[in-house]
């Protein structure tokens, strides 16, 4: 399912046509963008790294915060100048895209296609039609997948999976019910298959994704989530498997015996808290109290003692007072998160919040954010100084960012870890043993150590 095409010239002699992706936002953007990409290539395009040297370039956005937009707006601006010199093609697709398709095209007059998730597999009929501008944005309620798809991945070792979009929790704060539309599962055999390949083609490591992935069904055969989760863990060659969303109000008690059995699991479970105030919690539509966030979250340390979690919190949501705050930083010191995503709330078109005043002044919020920021700064050094003269096992993404003589890659926590390696010895892409010598909040230091 996945193919690489390197060569700019077709064996006609023509030169292909070339394409440049820029995605904004989360994992499910970036597994779009790869299928978009496969797409793509099937059609005869070339990738490439810049919009300057690009026939067609499409930005995936994102609508969850109100910041992402803007700085699509200003992203947009900034491609239209550039197309006015290279007469390029602009697609938008994604959040946005679905949400505002002809707001962007009024917008921006030189967008050419806007098209929402649910008209992908129809990217290379529209650029085929070249009918001039084309806003495509259908919202489909069942998985349409006629034929297994084709993804140009980013990495060669470690791929995202989805297996359902959409969501059906309408969230009092979240535009994801309205832009990805009504919970979608992916038949089980196209997940299975496409791990299976993945695996023959060498992958170690494979993320399972959806908004919501705990509420997994099979449409075929009404398999669920911790079935499925058995099932991919049963598939030879893959060494670690992770899933990403998980909602605390649908993570029962099978999914942990799943963990506690499957050793390519990875003990390490993403679990959005939002807020630590069960009054907020009620407020913003979430199912569960703080009370249950913390029987849950012991639930999975008296079963997994080795468990990480990591969770996203809103500060600010409507009403939110001092002492909801309060409870919010009282889970973190108890939780202990490996890592938090933390972000000051903003009202979202269509939404049940945005009908609430945004009563928490902007000051305030920043406020919080920068507390809770640094409590959890605090709390992460504290985890990672624990690990320093242990050895932990790495999956190499490749070179270091900041030091290209150094390595980069995670842990089965997810944490990142920047190692050093003797010289001539490739550790990229392999897994590794590391003797952590050191870390800052965000990663882990050390040193090849087999
Ligand atoms: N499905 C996941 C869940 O249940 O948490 C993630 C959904 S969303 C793509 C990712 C994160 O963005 C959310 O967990 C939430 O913390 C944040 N978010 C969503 N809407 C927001 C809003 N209106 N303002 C600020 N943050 C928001
Ligand atoms: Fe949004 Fe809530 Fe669905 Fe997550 S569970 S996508 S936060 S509505």
């Amino acid at each position: 399912m996945g193919r690489s095409f390197q060569n700019a010239i077709t064996p006609e002699g023509r030169r292909r046509p070339t394409f440049h992706i820029h995605t904004f936002g989360c994992q499910m953007n970036e597994n779009d963008s790869e299928y978009l990409a496969g797409l793509l290539a099937e059609a005869g395009y070339e990738k490439v790294d810049s919009p300057e040297s690009s026939d067609l370039v499409i930005v995936n956005t994102c609508s969850v915060r109100e910041k992402s937009e803007e700085k699509l707006f200003s992203f947009l601006g900034r491609l239209a100048a550039l197309k006015r010199e290279k007469k390029f093609r602009l697609a938008v697709a994604g959040c946005s895209a679905q949400a505002h398709g002809e707001m962007i095209m009024s917008r921006v007059p030189e967008v050419d296609l806007v098209l929402g998730p649910a008209s992908y597999g129809r990217l290379p009929l529209l650029l085929r039609a070249e009918t001039g501008r084309a806003v495509d944005v259908d919202q489909v309620l069942t998985w349409s997948e006629d034929r297994p798809r084709t993804f140009l991945r980013k990495s060669p070792v470690s791929a995202l999976v989805t297996i359902m979009e959409g969501c059906d929790n309408f969230c009092a704060y979240c535009i994801v019910p309205y832009t990805r539309g009504r919970e979608k599962f992916r038949p089980l055999r196209l997940v299975l298959a496409e791990i299976e390949d993945l695996a023959r083609r060498g992958y170690q490591e494979v993320i399972l994704l959806g908004q919501n992935v705990n509420s997994y069904r099979d449409p075929e055969t009404g398999v669920d989530f911790p079935l499925l989760l058995r099932r991919a863990a049963g598939l030879p060659g893959l060494k670690w498997i992770r899933f990403i969303t998980s909602h605390p109000k649908n993570f029962g008690g099978a999914i942990i015996q799943a963990l506690r059995e499957l050793p390519s699991l990875c003990r390490q479970v993403h679990l959005p808290l939002q807020s630590g105030s069960t009054r907020i919690l009620a407020r913003m539509n979430r199912g569960y109290g703080q009370g249950d966030y913390l029987r849950l979250a012991d639930e999975l340390r008296d079963a997994l003692p080795e468990i990480e979690l990591s969770t996203d919190v809103i500060v600010g949501f409507p009403g939110e007072e001092e002492e909801d705050f309060e409870n919010t930083l009282h889970v973190l010191e108890r939780v202990r998160f490996a890592n938090i995503f933390s972000f000051r709330y903003s009202p979202r078109p269509f939404t049940a919040s945005s009908r609430l005043a945004d009563d928490v002044p902007p000051r305030t919020k920043q406020r919080r954010l920068m507390e809770l920021q640094e409590r959890q700064k605090q709390i992460q050094i504290g985890l990672n100084q624990v690990l320093i003269g242990r050895t932990r096992r790495v999956l190499c993404t490749g070179p270091s960012k900041k030091d290209p003589r150094a390595f980069s890659g995670r842990d089965e926590s997810y944490r990142v870890v920047n190692f050093t390696a003797p010289e001539g010895f490739s550790p990229i892409h392999r897994f590794v043993q590391v003797r952590i010598t050191g870390c800052g909040p965000y990663s882990l230091r050390g040193e090849l150590n087999e």
